[in-house]
């Protein structure tokens, strides 16, 4: 037997609505489906415009677009973070300025940000890690004070919660990413919301070759072509009718995997604040080596011998070298987010993992204590 780290479920209607993409020949990005995804998104999040793209990575790029951040400007983002936070802020010609974690939430420690904020900062891109979500009322009343925007990345976080509102609906712009891996999926796909009519339309406008209604063939912006398939959305739509059961399932598997972790010594387990809901996106854990009597790489590859799959965590921006080549970071600690990096690992996390599969992952992590 083998244990993926996460992998989709696709029990649902995504065979039908492909289906009928196929039988009625709409396979491009017009069809019944994208627009009906982007409006269903929207309103399971409780906001009104949701604008599709082709990954997460195209729809965080395309939200700094719309919002018209560009060279000279600095975007504020957390150093331990996934790389695709970070990319779109250097395609669009813009700086990021990183911010330490903290222990508690492994998010964006939000006391550091006011230090970062300089009079070339146009906004705070906070992520959502692991599908824990940050503490957004301190961001929000930062970003009021300064006068930035915020673009959340929830690429990690649909369904997550901030005292009970979504995560991804506080900022001027949230944005979503449906990878296989991710809550839900699309195959490739992603999508930005907003309550803002004029960001949304000018988000529809740049993503289709910043095409006008006016006058066909004029361009007077710098377009892309990041549309969604109506393929991708007709799978994307027969997901959502399962987000609340996936979501449900993913933190009954933490429930489980806290319980049969708890007495081991050495582990940190993933948090969960009394204001959040995390939707443990991952379910990941810390390794003390001290403590555990084995190092994370070395958990990972017994782990592996016993045919379970598991991901090291990311490696923080600070440490990475397209970045330290563009002379950015080169004398910048970030010891938390180091930390993390050294000593986190995504266990197995899918939505259809089952209790003799979290049995087996926990059984294993308990043989190698102290080895
Ligand atoms: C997955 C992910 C992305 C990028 O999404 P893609 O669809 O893979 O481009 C961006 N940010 C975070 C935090 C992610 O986990």
């Amino acid at each position: 037997m083998t244990v993926p780290v996460c992998s989709p479920t696709l029990t649902g209607n995504e065979w039908k609505y492909v289906k009928e993409c196929l039988d009625s020949n709409w396979i491009s990005s017009k069809g019944r489906f994208v627009s009906e995804f982007e409006q269903e998104f929207a309103d399971y999040l409780q906001v009104r415009y949701g604008v599709s793209t082709t990954s997460g990575t195209t729809a965080i790029h395309l939200a700094l677009e719309s919002l018209g951040i560009g060279k000279g400007d600095e975007v504020i983002v957390p150093s331990f973070t996934m790389v695709g936070s970070v990319f779109p802020i250097i395609y669009c010609g813009a700086k990021p300025v990183l911010v330490d974690s903290e222990l508690e939430t492994w998010n964006m420690d939000v006391s550091k940000i006011e230090e970062k904020i300089t009079p070339k900062t146009k906004a705070i891109l906070p992520v959502h890690i692991y599908g824990h979500p940050c503490d957004m009322k301190t961001i929000m009343e930062i970003a009021e004070d300064h006068g930035l925007y915020i673009i959340e990345d929830a690429a990690e976080a649909h369904g997550a919660e901030y005292r009970g509102k979504k995560a991804g609906s506080f900022g001027d712009i949230g944005c979503f990413s449906f990878y296989a891996n991710k809550i839900i999926t699309t195959g490739e796909g992603g999508m930005m919301v907003t309550d803002d009519k004029k960001i949304c339309e000018r988000a529809q406008m740049l993503k289709n070759m910043a095409y006008i209604e006016k006058r066909r063939f004029l361009h007077y912006s710098l377009g892309f072509n990041y549309r969604m398939t109506n393929m991708q959305a007709a799978v994307g739509l027969a997901q959502l009718d399962k987000i609340d059961e996936f979501v449900e399932a993913r933190r009954r598997n933490a429930k489980l995997y806290n319980e049969m972790l708890a007495a081991v010594d050495g582990l940190v387990l993933p948090p969960e604040k009394n204001w959040a809901k995390n939707v443990y996106w991952m379910y990941s854990i810390l390794i003390e080596k001290n403590k555990f009597g084995a190092g994370r790489n070395e958990l990972m590859e017994k782990l592996a011998k016993d045919g379970i799959e598991t991901r090291p965590f990311f490696v923080p921006m600070n440490k990475q070298p397209f970045l330290k080549k563009r002379g950015l970071f080169r004398n910048e600690t970030y010891p938390i987010a180091e930390k993390l990096g050294q000593q986190g690992v995504n266990l197995p996390s899918s939505s259809s993992l089952t209790k003799d599969e979290i049995t087996l992952v926990c059984k294993s992590i308990r043989e190698n204590h102290n080895r």
